[in-house]
């Protein structure tokens, strides 16, 4: 018999709840990674970052497995039909995983799940992806947290060095089945090309730490970790990064603890993914005008810090995130495109999308989420650009023509656009 670690976002062997319990179960351990069919389809670009970026660390892994003795089993398919497979070519005692908040992943596993237990064998899966999760932070009431504030209060309450600790995976590892490496599909066959992308270190300095609440906010500066991919597909633990940001930056921390948050938003208000988290915001009548969503995200829109943040994107895959805020509210007020619109692109190009952290930052530019700001709240992409860009050396960066004749006149007058978001989410707001 065997036990399967089903890796999914938790990409590493070290400080791996699901895998940790698994190499303890007293039975043979076989690593599983399947290339999910029904993620693979929704992607439209043959060199897409995220998936070069699992495939070379699938390649990691398996380096790492081949020198145990052991080897990763990767597949591609629909989850379940590669469990049903599965289960005809090996006696599976068990499969362990790690929780996953989406909810096609909840739906996926209960699928899996169901599958699994009427062939008589036991799902587990473990809290790794997040310090809390489910029910670990509630309100005095046993209700989730809508704000942020209190929430992280009562989160900074609860952490102590238990929740803060390692699993020492890296001392079991004799309990991995000795097999042969097995051969892992290519690139090409799953349907994607390589791409020359180059992705940021898995560590962040001290130094970056000692300055990061001084720098954060000033996109012109290397200010912030960009451990984003790391954190989303888990080839770093969130404990280990969260030991250090809690001795060396609260505010690092803090914006740790943003993670958690939107996870558990996610999790207890699913229908966030499709709809606004407040349901006024579904009366808001969008001008969805499909050419100045096009401007929008080619970076033509003639405000320089929302043109720049776009190109940024377009090129590197990351936007600063001051910046995504800048064009997040910029697509939502002064366009008034609806905001899964720009959820929706930001999905296709960022390298660290997260569908929990992305759909909590649309809804928050919209005002639709938990801690917007009152909707006659405008950004003016103009004011930030001075505040948060003074030299304007992050606009030359991405926008070198931004002062000569070639660059458009931007295509909404600010103070217009701001009184007509103001007046079309009065009336969205007054027919809820
Ligand atoms: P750092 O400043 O170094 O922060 C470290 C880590 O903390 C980040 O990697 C991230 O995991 C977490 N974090 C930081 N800020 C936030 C936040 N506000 N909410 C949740 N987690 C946070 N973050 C994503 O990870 N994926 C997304 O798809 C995403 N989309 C966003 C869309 C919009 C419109 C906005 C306003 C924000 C979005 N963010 C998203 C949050 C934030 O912008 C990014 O996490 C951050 O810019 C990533 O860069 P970094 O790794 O250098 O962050």
């Amino acid at each position: 018999p065997v036990v399967l670690f089903w890796y999914r976002r938790d990409l590493r062997l070290h400080d791996n709840a699901g895998l940790y319990h698994a190499l303890r179960s007293g039975q043979p351990v076989l690593p599983v990674f399947i290339f999910d069919q029904t993620i693979l389809e929704t992607l439209d670009d043959r060199n897409d970052r995220r998936v070069n970026f699992i495939y070379q660390t699938i390649q990691a892994l398996q380096e790492a497995f081949t020198k145990l003795g052991t080897s990763l089993i990767v597949r591609a398919g629909k989850p379940l039909e590669v469990y049903r497979k599965l289960l005809n070519e090996l006696p599976i005692r068990a499969v362990y995983t790690n929780y996953d908040y989406e909810v096609y992943a909840k739906e996926r596993d209960q699928a899996v799940a169901d599958l699994l237990r009427e062939n008589g064998v036991a799902f587990h899966a473990y809290k790794d992806q997040t310090l809390f999760d489910r029910d670990e932070i509630l309100t005095g009431n046993g209700s989730p947290y809508t704000v942020f504030t209190p929430y992280s209060r009562r989160w900074l309450d609860k952490l102590n060095h238990v929740y803060l600790q390692s699993y020492p995976t890296e001392a079991y590892v004799r309990n991995f089945l000795t097999i042969n490496p097995q051969p892992i599909p290519t690139l090409e066959a799953l349907g994607f090309q390589p791409s020359k992308a180059s992705f940021p270190a898995k560590t962040v300095a001290d130094r970056l730490l000692a300055h990061y609440k001084e720098s954060r906010d000033f996109p012109a500066q290397p200010g912030t970790s960009e451990l984003g991919i790391h954190l989303r597909f888990g080839t770093i633990s969130i404990r280990e990064l969260a030991r250090q940001a809690h001795q060396q930056s609260a505010t690092f921390l803090n914006e740790l603890i943003w993670r958690d948050f939107y996870f558990q938003v996610l999790d207890h208000f699913p229908h966030v993914e499709k709809r606004a988290f407040r349901p006024a915001y579904d009366h808001i009548r969008w001008r969805n005008h499909e050419g100045e969503f096009q401007r929008w995200c080619e970076g033509q829109t003639g405000y320089p810090i929302v043109d720049a943040g776009m190109r940024q994107l377009n090129e590197t895959g990351w936007m600063h995130n001051r910046v995504r805020m800048i064009t997040a509210s910029f697509l939502c007020k002064h366009l008034l495109i609806d905001w899964r619109w720009g959820e929706a692109y930001f999905a296709r190009k960022l390298r660290d999308y997260d569908l929990a952290a992305n759909n909590g930052g649309w809804q928050w530019a919209a005002g639709s989420g938990t801690d917007a700001a009152p909707y006659f709240r405008v950004f003016n992409p103009t004011l930030q650009a001075q505040k948060f860009d003074p030299q304007s050396d992050y606009i030359r960066r991405w926008v070198p023509e931004f002062q000569s004749l070639s660059y458009p006149q931007p295509m909404v007058d600010h103070p217009m656009a701001r009184n007509r978001a103001i007046e079309v989410y009065k009336k969205g707001l007054a027919a809820a």
